[in-house]
């Protein structure tokens, strides 16, 4: 998807009808709403998700959808503190039946083409990476490629765990909880394929610019980087 196919995108809006919600660990809740039947989207993309039940300051905001295209719900994964913003509290308000707003799908954040595939999320950024993983699952033994999944979580809290685990075949998953660690798994990656890789990187801002930065120091060239920046963390 280009830039102009995500202009066209913003211009779709529906509304989502809510189901309900759980908690995935400490802060971090899944909301999960009914999808339309012509409702689709690339594994990986994200959406611009609206609150319209009540009037807030800044009630849109960006959230992956984290369900893969084969499932028959739209999937929201979100961290929320303690201290939550009015948008978050807005989501924890909801009831069955409500709606939210939605624009798009967007983004590019997803893998299609060929070539040996390094995900490396941090913390909340594992969203993206849960839909490309479960799309893959679910279309069957025709990818070959290896795909290797690096979860960072300083706080170990690694949410999707269990269903990551299930996950078998190409894709391949490592749990970390250091920059140091992470750094030695993506040099392995990166000596074996260098540019004829492909590299995808997302969660708090911080982490995808300095992850970016490392491989682009490491002789990996930007247009072999994908990357989804969360804001807010
Ligand atoms: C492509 C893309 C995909 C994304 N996907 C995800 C995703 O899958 N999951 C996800 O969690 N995030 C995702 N994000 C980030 C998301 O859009 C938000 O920026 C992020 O969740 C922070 O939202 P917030 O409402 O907590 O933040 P902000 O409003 O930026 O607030 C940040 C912090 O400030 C404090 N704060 C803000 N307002 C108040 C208030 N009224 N009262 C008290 N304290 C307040 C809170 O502590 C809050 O946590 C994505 C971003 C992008 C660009």
């Amino acid at each position: 998807m280009g830039f102009f196919q995500d202009m066209i995108a913003v211009f779709k809006k529906r509304e989502l009808v809510f189901i309900e919600s759980y908690k995935e660990s400490k802060d971090v809740y899944t909301f999960v709403f009914e999808k339309e039947k012509d409702l689709t989207w690339k594994a990986g993309q994200h959406g611009l998700f609206s609150i319209t039940h009540k009037k807030i300051k800044n009630p849109t905001k960006p959230f992956t959808i984290a369900s893969a295209p084969s499932e028959n719900v739209v999937r929201l994964t979100m961290k929320i503190n303690d201290n939550p913003s009015d948008f978050k509290k807005a989501m924890v308000e909801l009831k069955q039946g409500m709606t939210i707003g939605m624009s798009g799908p967007l983004g590019s954040l997803n893998v299609n083409d060929e070539r040996p595939t390094i995900l490396i999320a941090g913390g909340i950024g594992i969203t993206p990476f849960r839909s490309i993983v479960k799309q893959i699952e679910a279309e069957g033994d025709g990818n070959k490629k290896p795909i290797h999944l690096l979860y960072m979580d300083s706080e170990k809290s690694y949410i999707f765990k269990d269903e990551l685990d299930a996950i078998n075949g190409s894709i391949s998953t490592m749990y970390l909880d250091s920059r140091d660690k992470l750094h030695q798994e993506i040099d392995k990656f990166s000596n074996l394929y260098q540019n004829n890789g492909q590299y995808m990187i997302a969660g708090p801002k911080s982490m995808v610019d300095s992850i970016s930065s490392y491989l682009q120091n490491n002789s990996i060239s930007k247009k072999n980087i994908k990357k989804d920046a969360f804001y807010g963390y």
